[in-house]
């Protein structure tokens, strides 16, 4: 298809397949060999130099659909978020973090960096003023999420790139919880884009894997560290990668769009208090989220009034099922103060605006009308329960 610009699911269903020759099948075959012939001395193909015929198809499908020049695939998001780091901080350097962070990156940071020499630091908040703020000589990264997890707070990509240029300062981003049918960084300005393929690229809930995407010249030096920390997919899971991606365009609108219903039905209930969603008006980067997005996403969080239990509420839920992943097909839920932040002090909890009472919605591409009915029963029942407790 040449350099001609396609369209999304044309990317999604088509971009690098690999053309079965043999049989004229219509899928990409899979090629499980870990051993190859010398094609010549320059190409050893091997699994672990990321260069099977099936991972380069995929990168081929991920950097298109990401607008950059290349992409790398790892066995996991957290393979992918740490090479990529790793791969531009050497011993001296200090990296500014996005202080809502996703929690193995976190763990990344306040765990591994410091034997390495490498100095980091949180911003107070997600402006891009905060992040200017906590800038020093040695600063080499910002790393940035947005949409943010669990509130959904929208940094504003050019605002980055534009700080980050001035101090000629490499910018990353985890674009997973948007995923590239919503957002693509790079037109924005940002220099590198790693997503855990576990969630909407992956969408089924059956597949562990990581992306980075940017030019050739970022993708060959992660690729140099790669080979050496050794954490590439199996091709056999890069291949089910590959037909999973064919719908992601699908499957991610569907998913847009029920999390629209499901925000708009959350803020008008008078048991719930807060709903965070940035296609929502009353969002405070809606604007900002409109200017850089091109659908909002299928996360949102919403806090329940005072008197109900996350916990219980969670277990009242029949159809919608508590979960530590997202992005799948299916509805899931979370309370990020008993999993996800349950080991952040209760003091700092508050602060970030991580209440009790909040619950994280991966919202799936069921019926929109179950899902509510499903939130309904649940609501009735927690309500009756405080009836019954009050009288
Ligand atoms: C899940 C997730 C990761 C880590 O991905 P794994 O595939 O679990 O290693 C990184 N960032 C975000 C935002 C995630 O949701």
């Amino acid at each position: 298809m040449g350099n001609k610009k396609i369209g999304l699911n044309t990317i999604c269903t088509h971009t690098g397949e690999i053309e079965d020759t043999q049989f004229k099948g219509a899928i990409s075959p899979l090629y499980m060999s870990t051993s190859y012939a010398f094609e010549n001395v320059d190409i050893k193909r091997y699994p672990r130099y990321f260069n099977t015929p099936n991972q380069e198809a995929l990168c081929k499908k991920i950097a298109a659909l990401e607008h950059t020049e290349a992409a790398l695939i790892f066995g996991s998001g957290m393979a992918a978020v740490s090479t990529s780091l790793m791969a531009f901080l050497h011993a001296g350097d200090h990296v500014v973090f996005q202080q809502t962070l996703y929690g193995g990156t976190y763990n990344l940071a306040t765990e591994e960096f410091n034997k390495y020499g490498i100095a980091h630091s949180f911003t107070n908040g997600w402006q891009p003023e905060d992040f200017e703020n906590k800038i020093n000589e040695n600063t080499k990264l910002i790393y940035i999420e947005t949409p943010s997890n669990p509130l959904l707070t929208i940094t504003d990509l050019k605002g980055i790139a534009k700080i980050a240029k001035k101090h000629g300062i490499i910018t990353m981003i985890d674009n997973t919880f948007a995923s590239p049918v919503n957002q693509n960084p790079i037109d924005f300005g940002i220099d590198i884009v790693i997503h855990s393929a576990t969630k909407y690229m992956g969408g089924h809930s059956d597949i562990c894997a990581g992306a980075v995407a940017s030019t050739h010249e970022n993708i060959a030096r992660i690729f140099h560290l790669a080979k050496n920390f050794g954490g590439s997919l199996s091709d056999y899971t890069v291949w089910l990668l590959e037909r999973s991606i064919k719908t992601m365009g699908i499957r991610v609108k569907a998913q847009n769009e029920n999390a629209q219903r499901m925000a708009e039905y959350l803020y008008a209930h008078d048991d719930i208090q807060n709903v965070y969603y940035p296609g929502l008006p009353s969002h405070p980067e809606h604007e900002l989220a409109k200017s850089q997005m091109s659908g909002f996403g299928g996360m949102l969080s919403f806090e329940l009034k005072a008197r109900y239990k996350a916990s219980e509420f969670q277990a009242a839920l029949q159809l919608i099922k508590p979960s530590m992943s997202l992005a799948g097909v299916e509805s899931t839920v979370l309370s990020p103060a008993q999993t996800s932040h349950a080991l952040m002090d209760p003091a700092t909890r508050q602060q970030q605006g991580i209440s009790d009472q909040l619950i994280r919605f991966s919202v799936g591409i069921e019926e929109p009308e179950d899902l509510i009915a499903d939130i309904v029963q649940a609501l009735q029942l927690l309500k009756s329960k405080v009836t019954v407790a009050a009288t």
